[in-house]
Order: structure tokens, then C-alpha cells, then sequence
């Protein structure tokens, strides 16, 4: 593998958390019903996704770890985004600092197929049995890239960080199956929900805490083609340290400076500053309205109208504030 490509996927796997985002994205964008995740010391030694989306015909595994080589831009436009990825990068780049296994089976095809990316040398795809859908393993990351390795925290920092991520998927995506296992984890299965809020908040409780349940205000909302759609909690209601803040922009779990300014400019002057409200919604727009091509990660987006978006989001919690009032 040439040195390019290697640091080319350090922007897109920094660690294995990052892997694990890259790759459940891929089986949520397979339109997988149930996927689950193990994870090794942290994810350095494994990270095992299986999924019972799509598939892929031999072809498309040869095409897979293919450098820029995306299923996923049936129109070339790059801003009418409606998958998760659209790069072509996760594989490629996962291939290219570790040992990457992929087991695959379409619906329609009798056998599977398999193919080994080691160090990014591509081995041959194969005819092998297997189940629908597809089954990734990753093992050994950073092996060969000895500085990445020295920026990975302890295996249970990474698993920590694997978690985090994982959770905040299943809040994206309460209608899909997430199982997650591995050492130093606490392993859980969050069963499928139905779609729509009720669904919604029957997730945020596996995931946030059933207290969450009681102590939250739903939100609904839709303005100029924006639709607001989750639940906050009581400015009274105080969940020990750390906030948790979970934004869904188009299915995407966004960290956003803007939109957590939104939730403290709507809670300032309801809130003592030592709480944190715990709040999710899911933010729905025209793909055109948003840019989520920002950064690789792909944590970032940035809104075509941010002050329209930035205000809708204050007004509609300061709203529920108001109607709750405590
Ligand atoms: P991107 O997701 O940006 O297209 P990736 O490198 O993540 O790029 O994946 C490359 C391609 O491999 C995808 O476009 C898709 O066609 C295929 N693929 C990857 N993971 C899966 C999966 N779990 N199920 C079905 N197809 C997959
Ligand atoms: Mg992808």
C-alpha cells in the first residue's frame, strides 16, 4: 500500500470507534433489519460487524475495497445525499491498516462470497457459505502503523468510545436491531422499535434510561420543509455529569457547535448552569439543505440556512419549556 493511502485513512479511521461508525453506517445503508458488534481489546485486535442487509454479489466485494469505489451516488450528486456514506473511503482505508475479512451474501445468489484485504494487498473473492447479508471482520488495526497505535487510549477507552458510538447510532436508527459485546463492555441488545415517536422514545429509554422516559417533553415540529421530531428533558431534571446531547441530522448522528448552542441558548435561562439537559431529535430535511461533506468523519454538517436552523431548534425547545412549565 502507498504511503498516500495510509495517511489518507488516518482521517477516516483515527480509531477503532471510528471503524465501527464506518462500517454500521455501511449495514444500515444495506438496509439491514438487525446488526451486531464485537469488539476485542477496544477494537485493536477485533471488530466483528454482522448485518443481514443486502449483500453483495461478488462483483460489488471486488469493487468494494476499491478506492473511491461507492454503490452509492446513483446520480453522481454529491448534494443530494440520502445514504450514510457516499465517499467509497471506509473500506479502502480500514483495508489499508489492518487485516479486513468480508463474508457477503445477496438474497438472490445460493453462495456467498468472501475477500481477505491485508495491509492493503487485496486477496482474490471466493465462493464461500454464507448467510444473507454481510459479515465484516477487522483485526489487528494499526498493526502496521505504529504511530496510530501510539495515539489509542487504553482497550477500555476504545471500547468506551466503540459504545458511545454504537449508541448513538441506535438512537439514529430506532428501527433497526443493534446488539453490541466485547470486553470491557457492558454488552446490550436494543430490540427493533416501531417507526415514529413512540418507537423513538421507547429507544431513548434503552439507550439514555427509563427516568429519561418520565422526565422527557416530546417535540414535534415542522417549518419550511424542516421537521423537528424527539424529546428533551425537563430543565428539573439532572442526569449526574456529562450532557448528552444527540442530534440526527437526515439519519446522522451530528456533534454540532450550532445546534448545541441551540440547546444552551433554550435552556440558559431555565437551567442552573452546574445541569445539563439530556435531549434527542432527529432533524429532517431536504438533503440539498444540508452539507455533510465537511469533514471525513462526517460528524460536522453545515446548514444551508444555519440561523433559520438555529432558530427553529431554540424555538422549539424553549417552546416545550414553556408548555411544561415547572
Ligand atoms: P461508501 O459507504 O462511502 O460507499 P465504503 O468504503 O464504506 O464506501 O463501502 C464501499 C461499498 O461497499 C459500498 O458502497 C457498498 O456498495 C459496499 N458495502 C460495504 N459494506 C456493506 C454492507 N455491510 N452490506 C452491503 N454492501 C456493503
Ligand atoms: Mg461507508
Amino acid at each position: 500500500p502507498i504511503l498516500v493511502d495510509r495517511i489518507a485513512a488516518g482521517e477516516v479511521v483515527e480509531r477503532p470507534a471510528a471503524a465501527v461508525k464506518e462500517l454500521v453506517e455501511n449495514s444500515v445503508d444495506a438496509g439491514a433489519s438487525s446488526i451486531e458488534i464485537a469488539v476485542e481489546s477496544g477494537g485493536r485486535r477485533l471488530i466483528r460487524i454482522v448485518d443481514d442487509g443486502r449483500g453483495m454479489t461478488p462483483e460489488d466485494l471486488e469493487l468494494a475495497v476499491e478506492r473511491h469505489a461507492t454503490s452509492k451516488l446513483p446520480d453522481g450528486d454529491l448534494f443530494s445525499i440520502n445514504t450514510l456514506g457516499f465517499r467509497g473511503e471506509a473500506l479502502p482505508s480500514i483495508g489499508a491498516v489492518a487485516r479486513l475479512s468480508i463474508v457477503t451474501r445477496t438474497g438472490e445468489a445460493e453462495t456467498g462470497s468472501s475477500l481477505v484485504v491485508e495491509a492493503g494487498v487485496k486477496g482474490p473473492v471466493r465462493p464461500a457459505p454464507a448467510p444473507k447479508g454481510t459479515r465484516v471482520e477487522v483485526t489487528d488495526l494499526f498493526a502496521a502503523t505504529p504511530a496510530r497505535l501510539k495515539f489509542l487510549k487504553s482497550d477500555r477507552s476504545e471500547a468506551q468510545a466503540v459504545a458511545e458510538i454504537v449508541k448513538r447510532l441506535a438512537i439514529a436508527h430506532p428501527t433497526i436491531r443493534f446488539t453490541l459485546s466485547g470486553e470491557h463492555i457492558t454488552a446490550f441488545t436494543y430490540p427493533p422499535e416501531e417507526p415514529g415517536e413512540h418507537g423513538f422514545l421507547r429507544r431513548l429509554s434503552r439507550v439514555l434510561g427509563a427516568e429519561f422516559h418520565e422526565n422527557a417533553m416530546s417535540i414535534g415540529v415542522e417549518r419550511e420543509g424542516v421537521r423537528l421530531t424527539g424529546f428533551a428533558s425537563l430543565p428539573t431534571y439532572h442526569r449526574g455529569t456529562g450532557t448528552a446531547i444527540h442530534f440526527v441530522v437526515n439519519g446522522r448522528p451530528v456533534r454540532d457547535k450550532l445546534l448545541l448552542g441551540a440547546v444552551r441558548g433554550a435552556y440558559a435561562d431555565v437551567m442552573a448552569s452546574d445541569r445539563h439537559p439530556v435531549l434527542a431529535i432527529m432533524i429532517d430535511l431536504d438533503p440539498r439543505a444540508v452539507d455533510v461533506n465537511v469533514h471525513p468523519a462526517k460528524t460536522e454538517v453545515r446548514f444551508r440556512d444555519p440561523a433559520f436552523v438555529r432558530g427553529f431548534v431554540v424555538g422549539a425547545l424553549k417552546e416545550a419549556i414553556t408548555r411544561y412549565a415547572f
